[in-house]
């Protein structure tokens, strides 16, 4: 199956007029605003689909329970029909068992067999659980306590037939998984997986280790995007670097396979920033600089079409910015809901005084008494940082003055996804 996605907007990073510094919510908001699904659907076998994208409403083919079944091992009886406790009940010939149900009716007065999962056969309304029962060949026994409709299961309890058991965008989770096998859904349509390309620029990047020569940096953003696309469940490919010319950039870009890119380096407007100058040459791109630390300007445009997320080089700055922004645009982008990172509200462990204006992402760790430190140098140079820390603080955009024991905004990296 393939339903033809729309084109994105040719100017979906548009940032309204007069807009000099962005602040962050802005940012997110026309993201939120210009970005749609870009991949097509296809149908897949129920054990393929954990983890991917939901496109089609899914709807119960039949009810689950599809008919009245017993939750334990035990013996079934017209509970309505006796007098009063103890009951001492004969047995009917024969007994019924999950998929092998017993066809007869069960005469008031009398009890069956019956084990867990099998259908209750007419005439019974309770089943009494065998380790509540005495047992003989002919008879069972049981005395007071014993409700009607005890331990049956009524057909539909738990899904009715046609009931909606899932909505598209959903990212399927185990349990969606068993609840569709359930209900008779073998297969699903899902949205083809995102593909994003990750590409990094600058003359002055190597692959790790590969030189001595301090003038090299290792090309640290290319592993890191890569993963995180991996962590998110898109498929990463991986364009590799180029230096900062832009023809080669440019044949990068024409030659990538992909659904959406991100880029690192070259997102500013300075000489050798030829993300942002080759973006800006087609015309599409919107160079938004965001009222954030760590984070210099972002450029995005579209390629041939394709979504380019051009990141701050820094890996730091990179990191931050890939969570906060291009995480919940490569949601929507693959046909998901758009996603914001849950925080909790701890105490500070630390101090820290700031200027309005802008937000800050601090590299930041739970303590074992729950509170929140953060890494000791704000320096978007400390690449470490981002392995010490298990998520970010989140300082607003106005001024504040933390001391230690005061109420911050914690975001773990487990809930972007990683
Ligand atoms: P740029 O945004 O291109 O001006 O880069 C800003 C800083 O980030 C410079 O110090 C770059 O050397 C560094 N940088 C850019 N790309 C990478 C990368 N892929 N890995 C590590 N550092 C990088
Ligand atoms: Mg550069």
């Amino acid at each position: 199956m393939t339903i033809e996605q729309p084109p994105l907007r040719n100017d979906c990073f548009a940032m309204p007029p007069g807009v000099d510094w962005t602040p962050v919510d802005v940012a997110l908001e026309t993201l939120r605003a210009g970005l749609s699904p870009v991949v097509g659907v296809e149908t897949v076998a129920l054990d393929a689909a954990m983890g991917r994208v939901l496109a089609e409403d899914v709807v119960a083919r039949r009810s689950h329970p599809p008919a009245a079944n017993s939750a334990v091992d035990g013996y079934g009886m017209a509970l309505g029909s006796l007098g009063q406790p103890p009951h001492t009940l004969p047995l009917v010939e024969g007994r019924s068992a999950a998929g092998e149900a017993y066809e007869g009716y069960v005469p008031a007065g009398h009890a069956i067999r019956i084990l867990t999962g099998a259908l209750i056969p007419k005439g019974v309304d309770a089943v009494v659980l065998e380790e509540d029962c005495a047992i003989t060949d002919t008879h069972i026994s049981f005395s007071a306590g014993l409700k009607p409709g005890a331990n049956v299961r009524p057909a539909g309890e738990d899904i009715g037939k046609g009931d909606e058991v899932a909505r598209p965008g959903r990212v399927l989770s185990v349990g969606d998984v068993a609840t569709f096998a359930s209900v008779g859904v073998n297969a699903v349509a899902l949205r083809k997986p995102l593909h994003v390309g990750v590409l990094s620029t600058g003359d002055e990047l190597v692959e790790p280790g590969s030189t001595d020569n301090p003038a090299r940096t290792y090309d640290a953003n290319r592993p890191m995007l890569l993963s995180l696309i991996r962590a998110w469940g898109y498929v990463p490919v991986d364009l590799g670097h180029v230096a900062d010319d832009r023809n080669d950039l440019r044949a990068r870009l024409d030659g990538a396979r992909v659904d959406a890119i991100l880029t690192s380096g070259g997102a500013s407007a300075g000489d050798e920033d030829h993300v942002s100058a080759l973006l800006g040459e087609v015309g599409t791109r919107s160079v938004w600089r965001i009222a954030m630390k760590p984070g210099r300007p972002l450029a995005l445009g579209l390629w041939n079409g394709v979504p380019v997320f051009g990141l701050p080089g820094n890996p730091v700055a990179a990191f931050v910015c890939s969570l906060i922004f291009a995480r919940p645009s490569l949601s929507v982008l693959a046909g998901a809901a758009w996603v914001a990172p849950r925080a909790y509200t701890l105490p500070a462990a630390f101090r820290k005084r700031k200027k309005p204006g802008r937000r800050e992402y601090l590299r930041a760790r739970l303590t074992q008494d729950g509170a929140v430190e953060v890494f000791p140098s704000e320096g978007s140079g400390r690449v470490s940082g981002l392995a010490w820390a298990d998520g970010l603080v989140e300082l607003p955009d106005e001024a504040v003055d933390i001391n230690p024991g005061d109420p911050v905004r914690y975001l773990p990296f487990r809930d972007f996804g990683l």
